[in-house]
């Protein structure tokens, strides 16, 4: 109807008859005009199921949870999974027995994995010590179904190949279908448990590049996808969540390898550290923010198999700012906000809340 036509409409109509009329325009305008702003002011949320906290000088972890809490607030993550990083033996070590109080005080908040301060441990010395022997095998099992029964979503955080990225920052490498990960994999299977592997993946044998040789790397990676696929072939009920998705350092990680494995194991999971790491032509999102077309493609392919998992160190403030790592957290939280900004509606909560409730079984 054009507007000449509609006028002359109003002009003929009673008067009770207009008022209404011009009222329900009125409500029906300032409507849907609300809507649209809700919509707009609607801060996106999410869960980030890889989180690090960490306690500055002295242990204390309960000014890192309190530090947590407060980063939740303020960038509307619901809730965070928090675990240990995947250590090695050294002075600074911990596993989930110093995260189950801040959880249980914290519930609706925190869940947790553990392991990566004693089941990682395990794996990496028995490369080491040349084998498994049945006393390991029962010691490994035993803390295993220890830290299950303490409450925790899964195993976290495990390296299979983990490079070095910094000065004092370990290099670890076991191939994925190690006895002791074969293991694990059957227990997360029989308790419905996560496992949360770090694994940088060399396509092929190739050199470390130039960025990595000045740390703590071998001069030489071997190719390590076999051994993976034989993992994630042996238990199909052992869901596995692949760390740091969407940061890719060495150029192998790309969406093809991503579709690939996905297709072929139904029990991979990925989650997504939306950073500049060092291969930046793997990443989802370009310098300047915005998603790529076939990271878009790959998550509408496979929308149940991809959850956050910003790899933020937290810390309490303190002085002299923030310590390596945690520097990046607010860039990536920034980044993350983006991408799921970019995302059809459905599935950013897909991939920021849905699947991380159902495949860690968070109580919300
Ligand atoms: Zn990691």
């Amino acid at each position: 109807m054009n507007s000449i036509h509609f006028m002359q409409q109003l002009a003929r109509m009673p008067f009770q008859k207009l008022i209404r009329h011009l009222l329900f325009l009125f409500l029906a305008f300032t409507a849907t005009d609300a809507a649209a702003q809700d919509r707009r002011s609607e801060k996106i949320e999410w869960i980030d199921v890889h989180v690090h906290p960490m306690a500055r000088r002295g242990g204390d972890y309960a000014a890192a949870f309190a530090a947590a809490i407060a980063v939740m607030d303020e960038a509307g993550i619901r809730k965070m999974v928090l675990l240990p990083p995947p250590q090695v033996r050294g002075n600074q070590m911990f596993d989930f027995e110093t995260l189950v109080a801040a959880v249980q005080a914290e519930s609706a908040r925190f869940g947790f994995l553990g392991g990566g301060g004693s089941l990682n441990v395990m794996i990496h010395e028995s490369v080491k010590d040349g084998g498994v022997s049945e006393a390991l095998r029962k010691r490994f099992e035993d803390r295993a179904n220890q830290i299950l029964a303490a409450g925790a979503a899964g195993f976290g955080e495990i390296a299979v190949h983990h490079l070095a990225l910094r000065p004092g920052h370990p290099y670890e490498s076991v191939p994925a279908d190690h006895p002791l990960l074969l293991a694990l994999a059957d227990i997360a299977a029989r308790h419905d448990a996560m496992l949360d592997l770090h694994f940088d993946p060399v396509a092929h044998d190739s050199r470390i590049p130039t960025w990595g040789s000045s740390f703590d790397n071998p001069a030489e990676l071997r190719a390590n996808l076999p051994a993976f696929e034989r993992l994630l072939e042996h238990n199909r009920k052992a869901r596995v969540v692949w760390a740091h998705a969407g940061s890719d350092m060495l150029g192998f990680w790309t969406p093809e390898l991503s579709r690939r494995l996905l297709a072929r194991h139904v029990n991979l999971y990925m989650s997504l550290r939306v950073d500049f790491g060092r291969a930046p032509q793997n990443h989802p999102v370009d310098r300047a923010g915005r998603l790529k077309p076939d990271w878009l493609k790959l998550f509408a392919e496979f929308p149940d198999r991809f959850v956050i998992g910003g790899d933020q160190f937290i810390f309490a403030p303190g002085p002299g700012g923030l310590p390596g790592f945690a520097q990046r957290a607010p860039v990536v939280r920034e980044k993350t906000r983006a991408l799921l900004e970019q995302l059809p509606p459905e599935l950013a909560q897909k991939i920021g809340i849905e699947n991380a409730i159902r495949l860690y079984r968070l109580k919300m």
